[in-house]
């Protein structure tokens, strides 16, 4: 029998979009899961789909370092990580 291993799902990072001022300095650190879209705002990705305004993505743990920096790096303290 084969198994297929299953990522270890540990956290959920969203954006709050009232404070998000598009910088981008997220997607210079984790672009797996951050991304820019055409209003000018940052959004989450998950499994590669863009999610809505202010929706939590469900990340990979082997992600936490990148998502982190982006959180840590983030000038306007918008980015949420609930791990
Ligand atoms: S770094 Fe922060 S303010 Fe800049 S685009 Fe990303 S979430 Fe928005």
């Amino acid at each position: 029998m084969r198994w297929t291993a299953t990522p270890e799902v540990t956290m959920r990072v969203w954006i709050d979009h009232d404070e998000c001022a598009g910088v981008g300095v997220c997607v210079d650190a984790c672009p797996e899961v951050f991304v820019l879209a055409s209003d000018g705002l940052a959004y989450v990705k998950q499994n590669g789909q863009i999610l809505g305004r202010d929706q939590a993505a469900v990340v990979d743990d082997a992600l936490y370092d990148a998502v982190c920096d982006a959180a840590d790096d983030c000038p306007q303290d918008c980015i949420y990580v609930e791990a």
